[in-house]
């Protein structure tokens, strides 16, 4: 009976991000191991190393995240490595995880405009009113705002 994957006894798997990206890729579409390899060289422009990918290939099958099938191009055979429906629905947890952990740190990185409240990742403008120095998405909002203040005080 294949073992039911589950997020706690993927953990110690996904130590490093190599095997992550792995992961990722294979959720992409399924792969044989020597075009994870080349995958992985083209995108992140590091070699990842044949001893790393097929055994983690292959732990991922004994836990039923991944299942092969054969291909054969004309002499050689080829084990294609897709995930497993279990093995889908896991993946997906652990992006959104991983998608959270990313915005907890670009939040860091965000400003809200004092007007329109929008959220400004890069190139924020600041403007100091009535002493003090705010945030705006843009120079309309810093003018609409000074607006807003002037009407409202009259
Ligand atoms: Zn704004």
């Amino acid at each position: 009976m294949p073992k039911n994957p589950n997020i706690e006894n993927i953990d110690e798997l996904l130590s490093d991000f190599s095997r992550f990206y792995i992961l990722m890729l294979l959720y992409e579409s399924p792969d044989h191991g020597y075009s994870i390899m080349r995958q992985f060289k083209k995108r992140l422009q590091k070699e990842i190393s044949p001893s790393l990918v097929y055994p983690f290939l292959q732990q991922l099958e004994e836990k039923s995240i991944v299942k092969h099938s054969i291909e054969q191009t004309g002499e050689k055979k080829r084990k294609i490595f897709e995930l497993t429906n279990s093995g889908k629905d896991l993946c997906s947890c652990l992006f959104k995880r991983f998608a959270s952990l990313i915005s907890i740190v670009l939040e860091h990185s965000l400003s809200i405009c004092t007007h329109c409240g929008c959220k400004v990742y890069d190139g924020s403008y600041h403007e100091v009113i009535d002493g003090k120095d705010l945030v705006f998405c843009c120079i309309y909002c810093a003018a609409s705002y000074r607006q807003c203040k002037k009407s409202s005080k009259q």
